[in-house]
C-alpha cells in the first residue's frame, strides 16, 4: 500500500479530471441470471458455419447448464453473510484499492472495503466450509451436459462425478493458480464453469451489499472483485459508451481500463492493432512492443451482440496470427486451457 500526496498543481489536474472519472463506473458487477443464457445464445449463433463450429455448439451447451445451474442454486444465505463479514473486515484496509460504499444512502460514506474481496483460493482448504457450493454447481452442470455427451466428453463427465470431494478442491486450488498441468484440458473446462458461476453468484451478492464508487489505482492487470485475469477488453455502446472494460474470465464482472494503454504493463509507447478482416471489425487485438502481449478487443459499436468468451472463442484464428509473430496473450479463456502434460 502506497500512499501518494499531490502538490497543489497536481491537486487542481487531478480535480479537473475528477468531473469526467467521477462519471465512469469503475466496475461493473457480473448478473449471472442473464448472462449464460446470453452467452449460449451468442455461441450457437457464431457456430453456424464456422470451422470450429462443433465446439462453439458444445460451449453453448456448456453456458447454458451454467444458466440453469445459477438459477436452481443460487447463493446459500450463509456465504451471503460470510460476504457482508468479508466486506465488514476489511472497512480499515488501504484506500488505494476499489472502493465499496454502503447502499444505504443514509449510510456514512466512508469506505467500506478493499478489494479483491473474493481472493483467489475460495476458502477451499477450509474445514469449517464444509458446504462446497462449488462443487453443488459441478454436479449440476455434470448432470445436465450427461445426457446429452458424446465421447470422450462423457467419460470425462462420468470421471468428475465420482471425484471425492477433497480431490474436487484440490484440483480447483490448482486451477486458480493457474497451474493447469495438474488439472488436464479435459476436465478444467467444466471445473472452471462452476467456480466461475460460483464466483459471479458471490460478485452479484457484493453489488447488493454496496456500490463500486471510487477510482481503484493504475495496477488493472486483474479483476478488482476475483484478482483474475480477464478474457478479453468490451469497448461499449449505451451509458458507458466508447469506455473500455476488461472482462473477468472468472467472476464475469468488468472494470474499466482506459483505452490505447497496454493492460498487462501500462505502457502506451508501442501499441498496434490487429484484426482478420478489415479495420472496421468487431474484433480486434491490441498488441504491446514493450511487453510482448496482446489482448482481445470487442467493440459494440461495430456489432452490439458481442459477448466476452463467445466471440473470444469464435476469433483464435486471430490468436494462431498473434503468436506467429511472437506475440503472447495476456488473458485467459475459461473453454481453451492449455494441454496438460
Ligand atoms: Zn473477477
Ligand atoms: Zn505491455
Amino acid at each position: 500500500m502506497t500512499i501518494r500526496i499531490l502538490s497543489q498543481e497536481e491537486l487542481s489536474t487531478e480535480r479537473g479530471k475528477t468531473s469526467t472519472v467521477g462519471q465512469i463506473p469503475p466496475l461493473l458487477f457480473s448478473a449471472p441470471a442473464h448472462l449464460y443464457r446470453r452467452r449460449a445464445e451468442r455461441l450457437s449463433a457464431l457456430a453456424v458455419k464456422h470451422p470450429f463450429g462443433d465446439y462453439l455448439r458444445f460451449a453453448a451447451t456448456l453456458a447454458n447448464a451454467q444458466h440453469h445451474a445459477q438459477h436452481d442454486h443460487p447463493l446459500p444465505e450463509g456465504e451471503r453473510q460470510q460476504l457482508a463479514h468479508a466486506l465488514a473486515a476489511q472497512q480499515a484496509a488501504a484506500t488505494d484499492n476499489l472502493l465499496i460504499s454502503p447502499a444505504r444512502t443514509n449510510a456514512r460514506r466512508a469506505p467500506l472495503a478493499h478489494l479483491p474481496v473474493l481472493g483467489t483460493d475460495l476458502d477451499l482448504r477450509d474445514e469449517s466450509n464444509p458446504h462446497r457450493h462449488w462443487q453443488q454447481l459441478l454436479h449440476a452442470i455434470i448432470a445436465e451436459l450427461l445426457p446429452q455427451a458424446d465421447e470422450p466428453v462423457r467419460s470425462v463427465l462420468e470421471n468428475l462425478a465420482k471425484t471425492s470431494a477433497g480431490e474436487l478442491d484440490t484440483l480447483a486450488s490448482a486451477l486458480l493458480e493457474y497451474d493447469f498441468n495438474v488439472v488436464g484440458s479435459d476436465k478444467a473446462p467444466f471445473i472452471w464453469a462452476a467456480l466461475g458461476v460460483y464466483r459471479a453468484q458471490c460478485a452479484a451478492a457484493l453489488s447488493s451489499l454496496g456500490q463500486a464508487e471510487a477510482d481503484y489505482g493504475e495496477a488493472r492487470q486483474h479483476c478488482p472483485v476475483c484478482g483474475c485475469v480477464p478474457v478479453c477488453g468490451v469497448v461499449h455502446l449505451g451509458t458507458q459508451a466508447g469506455l473500455r472494460y476488461l472482462h473477468c474470465a472468472l467472476c464475469e464482472s468488468e472494470w474499466h481500463v482506459v483505452r490505447v494503454k497496454c493492460s498487462n504493463c501500462e505502457q502506451t509507447g508501442k501499441l498496434d492493432y490487429w484484426s482478420l478482416d478489415s479495420e472496421q471489425a468487431a474484433v480486434k487485438a491490441e498488441s504491446c512492443g514493450d511487453c510482448g502481449s496482446y489482448i482481445k478487443l470487442l467493440y459494440q459499436e461495430k456489432d452490439p451482440q458481442v459477448e466476452a468468451v463467445a466471440d473470444d472463442l469464435a476469433s483464435l484464428f486471430l490468436d494462431a496470427q498473434l503468436e506467429e509473430k511472437g506475440l503472447l496473450r495476456s488473458t485467459l479463456n475459461p473453454l481453451v486451457f492449455p494441454a496438460g502434460e
